[in-house]
């Protein structure tokens, strides 16, 4: 397979004919991005790889991280984890309180806003520094250097944040947060805040493409069926309330973050990351999702 002219002729075409959505303006910090950013990596298993566009720019990842800290939560709890947290699409908003009451402060799953929270406060329980902690685990398995928080994101974010304050003392209520919803929320902030490129975002979700990958100190991340199960969540829940749409047109597990970062994943096979900030009605990058239905049609490389 040319994946080089594959990749080209796609993203020409995009470029070309599809410019819909909307940068993400909730969060002040990122109103500011230029919409036109428009970057794809793909890395295959055996480290074929191929940039175009904007793929060295940094970009803010947002709910990309939510699969780094279930991840990291998963390994050190094991499958304790999904006492706490569920593994069903949830069909509503990512930042939705709605179905909390009725499911008793246990979140649907992990990816949704609250899921993810209730992971954050798994970690700020275990790790002795959690940011610090959390930062190092990222460089380790995308065996990057130049990865940081973006302080002015997480402050940002902090400043307008009264949902998520609202959803972490809410889950507070029903016992399934431990810590002080500040710490927990002051860690999800950070982590969502992280900045990557498209190559580095390729590089970190190796660990859930190929089945041989060791992290920089040579360890193991999750082993075949921890690995299955995350990929399985991505497949269902990665991507909001338009998770089945994600499956249906791209058929690859996946996670997208209001940054307008996608990463989708094939096992065995490759990792492919897009950045385009104007998102669709959904949250997600309306380029992104088209550069990506596009590729699993042309290569017919998906997971189906
Ligand atoms: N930090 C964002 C929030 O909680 C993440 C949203 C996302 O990327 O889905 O609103």
């Amino acid at each position: 397979m040319n994946y080089k002219a594959v990749l080209k002729n796609i993203y020409q075409t995009i470029i070309a004919e599809e410019n819909e959505g909307k940068v993400a303006t909730y969060i002040p910090e990122l109103a500011k991005v230029n919409s036109e950013n428009f970057g794809v990596h793909f890395l295959s298993v055996d480290t074929e790889e191929h940039g175009i566009g904007d793929w060295q720019k940094k970009f803010s990842i947002q709910s990309i991280s939510k699969v780094i800290s279930l991840s990291l939560a998963y390994k050190i709890f094991g499958d304790t984890i999904w006492e706490r947290v569920g593994v069903e699409p949830s069909g509503t908003a990512f930042n939705s309180l709605v179905q909390l009451e009725s499911d008793h402060g246990i979140p649907r799953n992990p990816f949704i806003n609250a899921g993810a929270m209730v992971i954050c406060d798994m970690l700020v329980t275990h790790l002795k520094n959690p940011k610090a902690d959390f930062l190092a685990y990222v460089k380790e398995i995308c065996n990057c250097d130049q990865i940081q928080y973006s302080e002015t994101v997480a402050r940002s974010e902090a400043s307008i944040g009264y949902r998520n304050k609202a959803l972490c003392n809410y889950i507070k209520s029903f016992g399934n947060i431990k810590n002080d919803p500040k710490d927990v929320l002051d860690f999800y902030f950070n982590m969502c805040s992280i900045e990557m490129n498209c190559k580095e975002l390729s590089k970190t979700f190796m660990f859930l493409a190929n089945s041989n990958f060791k992290t920089s100190k040579g360890e193991k991340l999750l082993n075949t069926s921890k690995t299955k199960r995350v990929n399985a969540i991505m497949q269902t829940c990665g991507f909001y309330d338009e998770s089945g749409e994600f499956s249906f047109k791209v058929g690859l597990p996946g996670k997208s973050g209001v940054g307008g970062g996608i990463v989708a994943v094939h096992p065995d096979r490759y990792c492919i990351t897009v950045w385009s900030p104007k998102l669709n009605e959904k949250g997600n990058s309306y380029r992104g999702m088209k550069f990506l239905e596009a590729f699993t049609t042309v290569t017919e490389l998906s997971i189906f």
